[in-house]
């Protein structure tokens, strides 16, 4: 059976819009500052990849491709404290499955270390680093604030030779964790906090999940991420707006030490934030760790592996980031644009299907018992090539239980005593009676009887009634999980967001027979109903368990 996957095979296309960063580019080329482009995308592995994160990957391998240039994948980890393999590992696969491709150019900060120090001793040498003992609290205290400037520390003049000797000995592990660290020796008065003799190495006792227990002394991030660039010639450092006040830290960085003859440049742009969700790994950790949802690659959490799990395709999610488009501010997009981009592609190639998620026996008086006759469906309107399939039905069926009401208020065009519905490529059925449990007034199943005359290519099958229903026979249909979605953060009444404990609901529902066997990862749209997939953890071709991706409808117009 066609799975509508087809997306997924497709080779990925450059496919990114005009933004402002290529404006800058675009004169980069013209006035000979750089001759090709080269960027990068740096993540930290403190956790699993998120939306967010996708936005930067298609912004920065996208950028690449259009221009021609290269993108390297590169983990920054320079902080030993909160990485771990299982990250790295992560990354990777969401990396490469929304569609990008960094060939040989994999590349760990780590690997930098040995340069790392000795750039750091030739800005020893040059005067413009030196050792400091205070503690971070005291380092804190001389630190000033946005309005007053701050003051020196009494070792900022120490001796060159002293600060080599003692850059040394912290690597070489002679003295306790927080007893001393590295400082660029830049300007205690400088309006810019990051320029305030910012620490560029710190002392930590700490194996590192590439180099064991090497180091024991760790650059930090602002030292480290500028020379990462450099030595892997990158020309355009993309990167997020909170790293704007940092650009003249990464400048003096490179132009100190002088040794790059074409450094790169930094540009930022607005981080993605959604509407319904959270979006930093910290607070997604938190999510996980407390049991909120199953795991990082829950089908409720916007990672990325959380959404492929739910079902979106990579083609929907670059599409995603490609119309959120690159800001210079920060801004919050709807969630529900998410949403439009995935129904939008599978609207187009997703295998039509009928499954009931709540289940209501429907029984057909007059029909023959032991009838059977095939209803021939359409796979999908959208593509005249998808053809159809035959469905089998039968005098005993299961429809939606929320499609009967016993007591309609006065639009309900579906079930209702005495009223007539079509049942979907079938016949026009009228309820005659609804059969209920004595004791607890549950509805047990609805008798109907049906119009023979009224099946397609006979002379009732131009009969019009209101409402078409979608079914599935009892002894043909398959069992299987149904999950359904809400957000995992909804408004409280204070218009706060909140975790919502209701954003999964799991159902027993039945499918058309020719779901069987289908394989985990495969969409659908379910008549009606929205698009499924079949989850790439717990389901089996014998044992069917389906995501909800979306429902049908959206709230999103396009355009607004
Ligand atoms: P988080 O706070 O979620 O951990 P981060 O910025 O610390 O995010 P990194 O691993 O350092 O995560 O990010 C790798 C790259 O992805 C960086 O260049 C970063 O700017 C970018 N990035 C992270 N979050 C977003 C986002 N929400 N929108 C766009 N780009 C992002
Ligand atoms: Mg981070």
């Amino acid at each position: 059976m066609d799975t509508g996957n087809k997306t997924n095979n497709s080779k990925t296309e450059a496919n990114i819009s005009g933004n402002f960063i290529h404006d800058i580019i675009d004169r980069h080329l013209e006035e000979g500052v750089y001759k090709k482009v080269h960027t990068r995308f740096p993540p930290e592995p403190n956790g699993y990849l998120h939306i967010g994160h996708a936005k930067s990957i298609c912004l920065n391998f996208g950028t690449a491709a259009k221009y021609n240039g290269l993108c390297n994948l590169r983990f920054d980890d320079t902080n030993p404290a909160k990485e771990e393999l299982e990250y790295v590992e992560s990354i990777i696969e969401d990396v490469k499955w929304l569609g990008f491709d960094w060939e040989d150019r994999l590349y760990f900060a780590a690997d930098y270390f040995d340069k790392m120090y000795e750039y750091a001793i030739m800005l020893i040498e040059k005067g413009k680093a030196y050792v400091d003992d205070l503690s971070a609290e005291e380092i804190r205290k001389l630190r000033g604030t946005l309005t007053e400037p701050g003051k020196n520390s009494p070792y900022r003049d120490r001796p060159i030779e002293e600060n080599l000797d003692l850059f040394r000995r912290m690597k070489a592990g002679e003295f306790e964790d927080g007893t001393r660290v590295l400082r660029a020796k830049i300007d205690m008065a400088s309006p810019n906090m990051n320029m305030r003799d910012p620490v560029i190495y710190r002392i930590a006792h700490l194996p590192h999940h590439r180099t064991g227990d090497k180091w024991c002394i760790y650059p930090m991030y602002d030292y480290a991420h500028p020379l990462e660039d450099a030595i892997e010639n990158i020309t355009h450092s993309i990167c997020t707006l909170e790293f704007e006040d940092h650009r003249p830290l990464y400048e003096w960085v490179l132009d100190e030490l002088g040794i790059f003859p074409n450094p790169p440049v930094q540009i930022e742009f607005a981080r993605l934030e959604l509407t319904n969700t959270v979006m930093s790994k910290r607070k997604l950790r938190v999510l996980v760790e407390e049991g909120k949802v199953s795991d990082w690659d829950d089908p409720r959490m916007p990672t990325i592996s959380g959404l492929r799990r739910r079902g979106y395709t990579p083609t929907s999610i670059r599409d995603f980031a490609d119309r959120v488009g690159v800001a210079k501010n920060n801004s919050v997009v709807d969630i529900a644009l998410l949403e439009h981009c995935l129904r939008e592609e599978l609207n187009k190639d997703a295998q039509r299907v009928m499954g009931v998620l709540n289940p209501l026996k429907l029984v057909i008086t007059n029909y023959p018992d032991d009838k059977v006759e095939y209803m021939e469906l359409e796979n999908n309107q959208e593509d005249p090539e998808a053809g159809t399939r035959d469905v089998p039905f039968s005098k005993e069926l299961y429809i939606e239980r929320e499609d009967f009401m016993e007591d309609p208020p006065r639009k309900f065009f579906r079930l209702a005593p005495g009223k007539e519905v079509r049942l979907k490529n079938a016949y026009i059925i009228k309820c005659e009676e609804v059969v209920k449990d004595e004791a607890t007034g549950d509805i047990l199943e609805i008798r109907c009887s049906y119009d023979p005359e009224t099946r397609s290519g006979l002379p009732g099958a131009k009969r019009r009634v209101k409402g078409t229903l979608h079914w599935v026979s009892v002894k043909h249909a398959i069992p299987a999980t149904i999950r359904l979605y809400d957000y995992l953060f909804v408004e409280d009444e204070n218009g706060e967001m909140q975790y919502n404990p209701d954003s999964i609901k799991e159902l027993k529902g039945y499918v058309e027979p020719s779901l069987k066997g289908t394989e985990a990862g495969s969409r659908f749209q379910f008549f009606r109903q929205g698009y499924f997939c079949t989850d790439i953890v717990e389901s089996k071709p014998d044992d069917l368990v389906f995501n909800q991706i979306v429902p049908l409808k959206s709230s999103y117009k396009p355009g607004k």
